[in-house]
């Protein structure tokens, strides 16, 4: 089978493969229609589990997991009698009918993907029996944190490992009926990066999605979606590499949440440094600082090199407490900054008769888009020259 990069389908795809130990490409339509039966027990069973109880009302709600009557697998084995020549919103194959009995129940999150269900007040959706299936499969790799957690990448690698330790995990917690844990207290960016951290010691590309959601209710599923994509991928790839994961995931710089929340080029600076008047202080190492620096400020490497040398210069003229002290102040805009470059180019000139930067340079340092950061990085420069 493909994937579809629906969240629900791959997980209930890649935990099938887990199960029949095989590839998810050589898993065809009859291994998913030969497996509802067992896999269904295995789910009964699982959610029997203390610790995993929660699951089904918040997964698959007004289903024969919820409900005194009813056989799981008789109920998806079921929709199988349901192939039709419709658009399946999931695999996009034209195998899918529209079904009464294929609701929020079986299929959560639909309406975010469809206009059935509550915008027409129609109950039917139009999957088909495969995906609904392995979306039904795919509660075996939920945990609880708040909300539902599932995982998706765009790494087969991660989600084939993933998978392997949660259905480990279940099946220890299975065999000695695990309780429910005290505090399910956990934030879902919490959760995301211990997801992250649980995956350290390999290397993962592509793109990693956490999805949380509740299906329980009458009236909209909730439903969040936190990404890392690829450019971050990159960046926590390298900081596992250059061995600083401990550090940038402490929650004292709050690192990792500015690079979930997407400004983390523009905010790292503030957080990793302790800001006063007088005496700023670097708080972390200096090799963070420097990844953060090359990797994250998206600075250019030239423009670094620039800002060290500059930052020499004002060393030399023995203003390094002063400039910092105006840049530190120095209004918004442009202009001010440009003023202070040249300020610092002609007393430089005076002093030593040479040039500290050309034209070419001070028009790069004061880029409409990036100067905020160039100044800010020239601010630590400085406080690293103290
Ligand atoms: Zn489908």
């Amino acid at each position: 089978m493909k994937r579809t990069y629906n969240v629900f389908v791959d997980n209930g795809l890649f935990v099938l493969a887990y199960y029949l130990e095989k590839d998810i490409e050589d898993i065809t339509e009859e291994d998913i229609e030969n497996n509802i039966e067992v896999m269904c027990k295995k789910i009964v069973k699982f959610t029997k589990c203390e610790k995993y109880s929660n699951l089904k009302s918040m997964v698959f709600p007004n289903s024969p997991l919820t409900q005194k009557s009813g056989d799981l697998g008789e109920k998806v084995k079921g929709f199988l009698n349901f192939k039709g020549n419709d658009i399946c919103v999931r695999c996009g194959e034209k195998k899918a009918n529209i079904f009464n009995d294929i609701n929020k129940t079986y299929v959560p999150n639909i309406v975010s993907l469809t206009m059935y269900n509550y915008a027409n007040n129609l109950q039917g959706v139009n999957i088909c029996p495969h995906c609904l299936a392995l979306t039904v499969f795919s509660i075996l790799n939920c945990r609880v944190a708040q909300d539902v957690i599932l995982y998706n990448s765009t790494d087969d690698e991660f989600m084939y490992s993933y998978t392997e330790e949660i259905q480990d995990e279940n099946n220890r917690d299975m065999y000695i009926n695990a309780r429910k844990e005290k505090s399910n207290g956990i934030s879902k960016r919490e959760a995301l990066e211990n997801i992250w951290k649980f995956k350290e010691h390999k290397v993962y590309s592509g793109f990693l999605e956490q999805i949380s959601f509740n299906n329980i209710g009458v009236g909209m599923p909730t439903y969040e979606a936190l990404t890392i994509d690829n450019k971050n991928i990159d960046i926590l790839n390298k900081i596992n590499v250059n061995g600083l994961e401990k550090e940038f995931f402490n929650p004292k710089y709050s690192l990792f949440r500015q690079m979930l929340n997407g400004t983390i080029q523009y905010r790292y600076l503030e957080k990793i440094i302790k800001w006063d008047n007088e005496n700023s202080q670097i708080e972390c190492s200096k090799e963070l600082l420097e990844f953060l620096n090359m990797e994250v400020s998206r600075l250019k490497k030239s423009t670094i090199e620039l800002l060290d040398r500059i930052a020499d210069g004002i060393v030399e003229l023995n203003k390094a407490q002063e400039s910092y002290k105006k840049l530190k102040n120095l209004q918004e805009g442009i202009s001010a900054f440009e003023d202070f470059l040249i300020d610092i180019l002609s007393s430089y000139k005076e002093l030593n008769g040479e040039t500290l930067f050309n034209s070419n340079e001070l028009i790069m340092l004061t880029n409409r888009m990036e100067y905020k950061r160039i100044k800010n990085l020239l601010i630590v420069k400085l406080i690293e020259r103290f």
